[in-house]
C-alpha cells in the first residue's frame, strides 16, 4: 500500500509540519540537478489522480484523528504535488473539515500557468514556489525541465498566481553556485522577484547528496551578500537551513518509519534518531544493517553521513 502521509518534519521554513505525499517516485516536470529526491523517472507535465483521492483522504483521517499539534499540513514529497488532480479535493477537505490547519503546498512553480492549478491553490494558506532564474539556458540547465517549459512563462504565472490569490507566497531560490549566482544573474531574477511581489523570500541550498555531485552549497559569504541585495525592495529575505525530523506522537518506532522516511529524502542517523526516538547508536546500527543487505546508500555529507533507500528497492 502506498502511504501518502509522512512526518511530521520540522522545519525553519514551516515549523511542525505534516507531509502529504500525492504523487509516485518520481514523477516531476523537473529533474533539478539537485534534487534531494533522486532523478525524476516520470518528466512530465500531464496531470492525473495518480492514487485515488478516497486512499488519501482516508489515511489523512487516520492520521488527523488523533489531533495532532501542527504548525503545518504540507503538499511535498515525491514529486511535483500540482501535478496531482487529486490536490483541489484533498486541500479542500482539509479546509472544510480541519479548518483549525494551515496548509501550504510546496511546488516548483512550473505549472503556475494552468488556470486550473491556480485555483487548485487558492484556498492554501502558504504556497512556496521556486525560482532560481530569469535565463533560459541557466533555467534548463538546473531543473532539465519537461521540453517545452518556458521560464518567462512561469514568472508570468507564478505572477498571476499572486495577482489571484491572497494567501502568503514564499518564493524559494535554490542558489546553485556557478550557474545562479552570477551578478547579472541575480539582478535580472531580483527584477522578477520584485515584479511578482512574494510574501517572503527563501533562499536555500543544498546540504545533503543531490543528484548529481558537482552541486555545491554557497560560500555563507556569497549567501549573505545576496540575501542583503534582495531585501533592498523591501521584502523579507531569509537563509534557510536544513529540515530535521522529529518524533510523531501517535506512531510507532518500527524500522517502517525509518524506511519511509528515507524514501523521501536523504537523512543523517541523526536525523533519523530525532524522528523516532531510536537512540542515534542503534539507529546507526539498524543503518549498517540495512547498508549490508543493500536496501541503503550511504554517502559523506556536509552534515556527516547521509542515507537513502537504493534505487532498486524502492
Ligand atoms: S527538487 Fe522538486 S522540482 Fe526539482 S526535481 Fe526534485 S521534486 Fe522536482
Amino acid at each position: 500500500m502506498n502511504h501518502h502521509i509522512f512526518g511530521p518534519v520540522i522545519s525553519r521554513r514551516l515549523g511542525r509540519s505534516l507531509g502529504i505525499d500525492l504523487i509516485p517516485y518520481k514523477t516531476c516536470s523537473y529533474n533539478c540537478v539537485y534534487c534531494e529526491c533522486g532523478k525524476t523517472t516520470d518528466l512530465t507535465s500531464i496531470r492525473k489522480e495518480f492514487f485515488p483521492t478516497g486512499n488519501i483522504l482516508n489515511q489523512l483521517d487516520n492520521v488527523l484523528a488523533s489531533s495532532p499539534k501542527l504548525d503545518y499540513i504540507t503538499f511535498a514529497g515525491s514529486g511535483e504535488p500540482t501535478l496531482s488532480l487529486s490536490l483541489g479535493p484533498v486541500l479542500a477537505h482539509l479546509k472544510k473539515n480541519y479548518g483549525q490547519y494551515k496548509v501550504a503546498v510546496l511546488t516548483n512553480g512550473s505549472l503556475c500557468t494552468d488556470p486550473d492549478i491556480r485555483q487548485d491553490l487558492i484556498s492554501a494558506d502558504l504556497v512556496s514556489p521556486t525560482l532560481t532564474t530569469t535565463t533560459q539556458e541557466i533555467f534548463e540547465k538546473i531543473h532539465r525541465p519537461v521540453p517545452g517549459l518556458l521560464v518567462t512563462d512561469i514568472i508570468q504565472g507564478i505572477r498571476s498566481l499572486r495577482n489571484e490569490y491572497k494567501g502568503q507566497i514564499w518564493l524559494e531560490v535554490f542558489l546553485v553556485p556557478g550557474l545562479n549566482t552570477l551578478e547579472n544573474e541575480l539582478k535580472m531574477l531580483r527584477n522578477a522577484i520584485y515584479s511578482i511581489r512574494p510574501d517572503l523570500i527563501q533562499l536555500n541550498y543544498l546540504d545533503r547528496p543531490g543528484t548529481e555531485s558537482w552541486v555545491s552549497p554557497p560560500e555563507p559569504m556569497l549567501s549573505g551578500k545576496i540575501q542583503k541585495y534582495f531585501a533592498e525592495g523591501g521584502i523579507p529575505v531569509e537563509i534557510i537551513g536544513f529540515d530535521k525530523m522529529i518524533p510523531f506522537i501517535s506512531q510507532d518506532k518500527s524500522t517502517t518509519q525509518i524506511d519511509e522516511t528515507l524514501r523521501r529524502r536523504p537523512c543523517t542517523a541523526e536525523d533519523i534518531a530525532q524522528m523516532t526516538g531510536i537512540s542515534a547508536p542503534e539507529v546507526r546500527k539498524k543503518l549498517a544493517l540495512m547498508v549490508q543487505q543493500g536496501i541503503v546508500k550511504a554517502k559523506s555529507g556536509e552534515r556527516g553521513i547521509f542515507y537513502w533507500i537504493a534505487a532498486d528497492k524502492r
